[in-house]
């Protein structure tokens, strides 16, 4: 499709001091965020709210999905002083809710499961105050890799499903729609309180869209995000549609309808996007400090 973006979806451009600020934390710590590596349109947003999304494990992905602009390949070898960096970032940012993502790592036999274990705890040691969600591959549905992460107790536990069924092949070859739900299943079993999102305009039917919504609720998925999908570059899967807020609001309707407890839906949604502000229906520290003391006692 080669219509021009709507109105709706242009996004603030970068220029406050706050922004610079974010910028220089990032730059001086030495991190990758999804916000640059995935060209996010809301970095001029949310890098001024001095909130940015961390990319641990490297910025080379093990995965070519058709949708991503992450760049792809072999990883270089593992940054073992990441955790300590992400954690002192998270302090200097002030968060009081931080979301940390990854690459894929399928060349590493855990996937990179300690490493994300080391991060969190690193954060929940420096900042106990902050909670922390974490977006996480698929460990190809290893469980005792998964369980690596859940033990270290994330606040929110998200991983995407990104869209229909019928489309995971098309444009997220290595990965399969039954293993993800199953992902959100097990950490919901666990007694995490689980996000995933879906983008919308990759060539979804509106019956599709009703199937992924009603198999994500049935495996207790709290919160969901829907957003625009957006070709990074010409390589990349075209853009469908543009779909209008309007029908966004509807979809937002039609999720809570189904079970969703939280539901943030628009052309700019993403799955870090106001990410604090959906996580307030959840006392998620009380709930940590419980799982801590429960791992305690086992
Ligand atoms: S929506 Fe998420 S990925 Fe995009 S700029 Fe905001 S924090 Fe970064």
């Amino acid at each position: 499709m080669k219509t021009r973006k709507p109105e709706w979806l242009r996004a603030k451009l970068p220029s406050s001091p706050a922004y610079k600020a974010t910028h220089k934390i990032v730059e001086d710590n030495q991190l990758h965020t999804v916000c640059k590596s995935a060209q996010c349109p809301n970095m001029g947003e949310c890098w001024s709210r001095g909130t940015a999304t961390v990319m641990i494990l490297g910025n080379i992905c093990t995965r070519s999905c058709r949708f991503c602009a992450v760049q792809t390949g072999r990883p270089t070898e593992l940054d073992l002083g990441e955790p300590a960096r992400v954690a002192e970032s998270i302090a200097k940012m002030d968060l009081k809710h931080a979301v940390v993502t990854s690459v894929a790592r399928d060349d590493l036999k855990d996937g990179g499961a300690s490493v994300w274990a080391a991060t969190i705890r690193a954060i929940h040691h420096r900042v106990p105050e902050c909670a922390v969600e974490v977006l996480t591959a698929d460990f190809r549905g290893q469980q005792e890799y998964l369980d690596v992460v859940l033990d270290a107790c994330p606040d929110i536990f998200n991983h995407n499903l990104e869209t229909v069924e019928r489309l995971q092949r098309p444009i997220r070859k290595t990965a399969r729609y039954d293993r993800s739900l199953w992902v959100l299943e097990h950490a919901k079993s666990r007694g995490f309180i689980t996000k995933s999102g879906i983008m919308l305009g990759i060539g979804e039917t509106d019956e599709e869209i009703e199937q992924v919504l009603k198999d994500m609720a049935a495996v207790g998925v709290d919160i969901l995000t829907i957003g625009q999908y957006l070709q990074p570059t010409q390589e990349h899967q075209p853009v469908d549609r543009w779909v209008t807020p309007e029908e966004f609001q509807r979809w937002k309707d039609y999720a809570l309808e189904v079970g969703f407890g939280v539901c943030e839906s628009g052309p700019l949604v993403r799955s870090s996007y106001h990410a604090d502000e959906q996580s307030m229906k959840f006392d998620v520290r009380a709930r940590r400090m419980e799982m801590l003391v429960a791992q305690k006692e086992a």
